[in-house]
């Protein structure tokens, strides 16, 4: 039967394919695809893991059953033939063994899913003693998944994810299905692993347009619906899915008609980035003249060939921290971080490269596993700056791998989340220490511009400490909506909250872009809002000549800039901050 369900829209487009669902499990589970050849291995591993638990559960029983009758009580006992009957499950090994070799999902992947499907069949029996045997079965894999955590794998998750579909989810044998992603959550770590994957859509139960995992869809340029709030309870393994990334719908188990309708909005959509690559090597200019810098956000150094072909002028924003998660806590060293900025100012042939010192925290914590642990405000806690003030050594790593990899090309340094003159003192302090520490090692490094971002509302009304010590600022408008609202930008609860133009936001980043402009000092904006082409007027009118954004974004854009007379815009953009509902005016123009 056909359904659907509404979340926010976060990267435009229909993409239409097979659910695979991923589970949400309290141990941190690697998901990624295994060679063809491996699936006997993987099975192994797999069954490895499930014979210790096997035996630690048998150790269990017995020594339960030399205690004194008062110590073990009965439960104890019955729980332990509970669980190793489970083990011996067969809907839950067939199952498994079904996702890695049909699917060629890890083996932590494998069971995970097979989890989630037998827990909703916990969930739709009658009888209550069953039902709540639903808790048992999730320890048990629990169980297993710590064991094979403790294992290193000898399946390393691959450095280039595979791109083509299992030959399982064909309809017939000739057609290749499209999967989509169908998740509760998804840390933008887990996002970035499935760059460049099989997947062609996203959908998850939580976030909010501008969280970080959107953020990472987006880059993607593959549809995706984010706040979906319980798409991943709804809908079932293999569910037919349309996700409909412009208004944000997800529709499950479409019928034919419905199917036809999206397929054609589909074409449509392939026509006009046709259409749009045309645009590719022409300048950046407003009909009066403006010369417009259409920058890159990317999240890895092999994003820059993509950048570059979208025809962006340079990297905007280098989210660095992308290096940074995922890695159990082994942060990449010196030279690690050297190579990657390297490769990404020499992908950039020449172009100017803005690299962010990290900005972890908030929705970006280093592990999925360490996001439990996370304070109780993490967006106003220990994030970006202060992460990395907290902690000088690791940020005068990062800062010689900056100046070392400047050698190559011209690069930007930028700094996140600065909001005290103290932090911005000891920010060129650690910058300072971190030139004396390459030339006392002999090491070459270059000059880079520095800048800072302004994300708080306390920067953008202290701008003159700022343009005292900075080349340029670059408005995180993300975070500088967030702070200034006080909605969490990762909140699907509060995301209509989330406004882009209040005319407070619209007041910080007016006088943000008029004192630089005053002082003769670079400005860009490199928040989700620049890419976004029903705020590019707006922004033109305030007299912004630099946008950062997603390299997808980029032709869009730049079609908005051809299109506009920015002298014209000034009075309107005006019009727009002084009105009590700037949005009913931002289509009026
Ligand atoms: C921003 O806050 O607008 C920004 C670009 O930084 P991030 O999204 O990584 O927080
Ligand atoms: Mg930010």
């Amino acid at each position: 039967m056909t359904f659907s369900v509404h979340g926010l829209p976060v990267a435009r487009g229909v993409a239409i394919g097979r659910a695979v669902l991923m589970a949400s499990s309290r141990v941190d589970v690697a998901h990624y695809f295994i060679e063809a050849d491996r699936v006997d291995a993987e099975i192994d591993r797999l069954r490895a893991g499930r014979n210790a638990v096997v035996e630690e559960l048998h150790r269990l029983h017995l020594s339960v059953a030399q205690m004194r009758p008062n110590d073990a009580p009965h439960e104890l006992s019955a729980m332990l033939d509970v669980h190793l009957m489970l083990l011996q499950d067969e809907a839950l090994t067939n199952g498994v063994k079904h996702w890695i070799k049909d699917r060629l999902y890890n083996a932590e992947w494998a069971l995970t899913t097979q989890l989630e499907i037998i827990a909703r069949q916990f969930d739709e029996m009658e009888d209550e003693y069953l039902r709540e045997r639903k808790a048992d079965l999730e320890q048990v894999v629990e169980r297993i998944l710590r064991y094979m955590k403790g294992v290193s794998s000898p399946v390393a998750p691959p450095t280039t994810p595979r791109r083509k579909t299992q030959q399982d989810l064909l309809l017939d044998d000739t057609v290749d299905v499209p999967l989509v992603l169908i998740a509760h959550d998804l840390s933008p770590a887990d996002m970035l692993q499935f760059k460049q994957s099989v997947f062609a859509g996203f959908v998850t139960d939580v976030g909010g347009k501008t969280s970080h995992t959107a953020i990472v869809a987006r880059s993607m340029d593959i549809p995706a619906v984010v706040g979906a709030r319980s798409a991943s309870q709804l809908v079932r393994q293999d569910d037919w899915v349309i996700i409909d990334g412009d208004s944000g719908v997800v529709i499950v188990d479409p019928s034919a008609i419905i199917l036809a309708e999206y397929g054609f909005k589909q074409r449509q959509g392939d026509l006009e980035r046709e259409r749009l690559a045309r645009l590719r090597h022409t300048p950046a200019v407003t009909l009066d003249g403006e010369r417009i810098e259409l920058l890159a956000n990317i999240e890895m150094p092999e994003d820059a060939p993509g950048a570059l072909k979208a025809g962006a002028a340079g990297v905007g924003l280098f989210r660095s921290e992308f290096l940074f998660m995922g890695r159990h806590g082994q942060l990449p060293d010196e030279e690690e971080q050297y190579q990657a900025y390297r490769r990404a100012v020499l992908g950039m042939e020449g172009l100017p490269v803005t690299i962010r010192t990290v900005d972890i925290g908030a929705d970006k914590p280093l592990d999925r596993a360490l996001k439990e642990e996370a304070h109780l405000n993490p967006a106003l806690g220990l994030r970006a700056i202060r992460w990395s003030l907290a902690d000088p050594a690791m940020f005068r790593t990062q800062l010689c791998a900056i100046l070392r990899a400047a050698v190559h090309g011209p690069v930007h340094l930028l700094i996140p989340m600065l909001a005290h003159g103290s932090e911005i003192r000891q920010t060129l302090a650690q910058i300072d220490l971190a030139r004396a520490e390459l030339s006392a090692r002999g090491e070459v490094f270059g000059t880079v511009l520095l800048g800072a971002m302004i994300e708080v509302p306390a920067a953008a009304l202290t701008l003159p400490l700022f343009l005292k010590y900075f080349d340029f600022l670059s408005v995180g408008t993300n975070d500088l909506i967030q702070y200034t609202l006080a909605i969490d930008r990762a909140d699907e609860s509060v995301a209509h909250l989330y406004d882009p133009v209040h005319p407070a936001v619209l007041q910080l980043l007016a006088r943000t872009i008029a004192e630089c402009r005053a002082q003769g000092k670079g400005v860009s904006v490199c928040g989700e809002m620049a890419g976004d082409v029903q705020y590019t007027r707006l922004l033109l009118g305030l007299g912004l000549r630099s946008f950062s954004m997603h390299p997808a974004q980029i032709l869009a854009v730049k079609q908005e800039v051809l299109r506009a007379d920015a002298g014209k815009l000034v009075a309107w953009a005006d019009q727009v901050m002084q009105a009590e509902e700037p949005a009913l005016l931002l289509t009026k123009h």
